[in-house]
């Protein structure tokens, strides 16, 4: 990842990037006296990046165009709306995840343990990208991934799943909210999917084993039971790994059809499905990369 993440700042055309692995902050958001790079890609590369040199040429016209850099909560949120950066890189203070890897019982209910104040919500990450991205006339694609979601289903972390997923839903409302304000669904595509699933949360009387066979499929589709608004509801995890399970996938707006459209593939219980890359596909048909 480290790799990627230098490839993306040193060589990339893109305009914005944010992530975690911040170098001088541990995993509750607290400064280190020693930085640790190894999440990050090297102390090279953060010299280069804090004192504004690193930066692939972006606009096509020969010279480098360095990121803006940022990290602190209120440099994110005073970037939420008003004047931007043409290019913003965003490295939240905190080791890893935002709030999943902080300290405190990890198996205990969701909001029970204090979250860490310095950081910012995945949402609110998402409002600075996309007033960053939205300057351009052309338009722009935006990829936010909620990814602590599987490290807390890796750990069979229930009430850290639950808080994962809600600071997801709301990074979902944020772009709900902004493709209304910007000219609504006839401009805009969004889809809502996960790249596979974890763990597999049932409800405890359903009597599925891990793997799934073919007889077993539609004991699993028993869901973790509600009770209720406010209350954890109640589910066995089934493993600490990723499974084949089908994900759910929702798309609206410009476009979605030729998603439905793509879902050629059967389940025998679910019905049509479409393979994840396809979606990679389809959205390079609608929106074909400058060449
Ligand atoms: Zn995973």
């Amino acid at each position: 990842m480290p790799d990627i993440a230098a490839d993306l700042l040193c060589n990339s055309r893109l305009d914005v990037l944010m992530g975690g692995g911040h170098p001088w902050y541990d995993r509750q958001g607290l400064p280190l006296e020693i930085p640790d790079f190894r999440f990050f890609g090297g102390q090279a590369l953060w010299d280069s990046l804090t004192q504004g040199h690193c930066g692939a040429d972006r606009d096509g016209d020969g010279n480098p165009d360095p990121w803006t850099f940022i990290d602190s909560l209120e440099q994110f949120r005073a970037l939420a709306s008003g004047p931007a950066p043409d290019r913003l890189f965003g490295l939240p203070r905190v080791r890893e995840t935002l709030q999943q890897g902080r300290e405190g019982r990890v198996l205990a209910p969701p909001d029970s343990v204090p979250f860490i104040a310095t950081v910012p919500t995945l949402a609110e990450m998402t409002a600075t990208a996309l007033n960053v991205l939205d300057a351009d006339p052309d338009g722009f694609f935006l990829m936010v991934e909620g990814g602590a979601v599987d490290w807390a289903s890796h750990g069979n972390q229930t009430g850290r799943m639950i808080e994962e997923m809600r600071d997801f839903n709301r990074a979902v409302d944020q772009v709900v909210e902004w493709v209304e304000r910007n000219g609504g669904w006839k401009r805009t595509l969004s889809i809502v999917t996960a790249d596979h699933e974890t763990g597999r949360p049932t409800s405890p009387s359903a009597e599925s084993r891990w793997p799934l066979t073919p007889s077993s499929r539609k004991a699993d589709l028993l869901n973790p039971e509600n009770r209720g608004r406010g209350a954890v509801p109640d589910l066995v995890w089934r493993t600490v790994r990723h499974t084949n399970a089908l994900v759910p996938l929702y798309a609206k707006g410009a476009g979605s059809k030729y998603l439905m459209e793509s879902a050629q593939r059967k389940d025998p219980v679910r019905g049509r499905f479409i393979d994840n890359t396809d979606i990679a596909r389809t959205v390079f048909r609608l929106m074909p990369l400058p060449r």
